[in-house]
């Protein structure tokens, strides 16, 4: 999705704090302070690189690591003497910022978008893709499939099937909950491709419900967005889901 540029200019800035104040205050509140003056929305499963300038991710995993430190300090484990716990702040530090919540820090990957030359207008389906997210509740993982379902029309454009896979990976890389993580998938899809009809099914297996609580082995969820031409006709839609079945029963 496209953003608008945050306005850092200095009048901006000047009405509440001077740069060199900001530059006082660790990278979280800097970056905050910036969000927050620009009225920008800051969830977990929200993209947030537009704020984050350069080197501060560097910072921003430093101050994680010192309050994990904490937490487990808090949990009464002993990370001095205990080899196994000795690094895990930092481990787990490096983990979140760099790795499973990336897709809240890294701008969108660069996807080249081709015109529609062939104009092609038959149902595409790209996966069974792969995905790995986090619950927003517990930050427990979540591991799942995906299928889209493009009907493109002569004036969509076209990217290759393994970047879809790369935007599923940068938003489902963030504390996400099922049902937003397939709706910012298909508005950024929707907004890139601009096809007639856009499906997407998720189904995935959340660990806090294997892990903690009721402690269920099945735990999957499906979740479903169809909009445009699966919406209105009905043959689509079956047409969709019928191949996804074959798909996965094929594996
Ligand atoms: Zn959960």
């Amino acid at each position: 999705m496209s953003h608008p540029a945050p306005d850092f200019s200095p009048t901006a800035s000047r009405l509440f704090r001077s740069e060199e104040e900001l530059a006082r205050l660790p990278a979280s509140e800097r970056i905050r302070y910036r969000l927050v003056a620009a009225e920008r929305r800051y969830h977990a499963n929200d993209n947030i690189s537009a704020f984050v300038r350069e080197g501060e991710l560097a910072e921003l995993k430093a101050e994680v690591q010192a309050k994990l430190q904490e937490v487990l300090q808090a949990l009464v484990i002993d990370t001095q003497s205990d080899h196994n716990t000795n690094e895990t702040a930092k481990r787990v530090a490096k983990m979140f910022v760099r790795e499973v919540f990336a897709g809240r820090y890294k701008p969108a990957p660069s996807v080249t978008e081709f015109p529609n030359v062939e104009r092609l207008n038959e149902l595409m389906i790209v996966g069974p893709i792969t995905v790995r997210s986090a619950c927003s509740h517990h930050m427990c993982p979540i591991f799942g499939k995906v299928w889209i379902g493009i009907l493109p029309n002569e004036h969509s454009n076209l990217i290759g099937l393994s970047k879809y896979a790369r935007i599923a990976d940068w938003i489902m890389s963030r504390p996400q909950i099922q049902e937003e993580a397939v709706t910012m998938l298909a508005n950024e899809l929707q907004e890139r491709v601009r096809p007639d009809g856009l499906a997407i099914v998720m189904e995935a297996d959340h660990f806090c419900m294997h892990w903690r609580g009721v402690k269920d082995s099945e735990s999957k969820m499906t979740n479903s967005v169809m909009r445009g031409a699966f919406l209105k006709d009905a043959n689509l839609r079956r047409e969709f889901l019928s191949l996804l079945a074959r798909k996965d029963s094929s594996r």
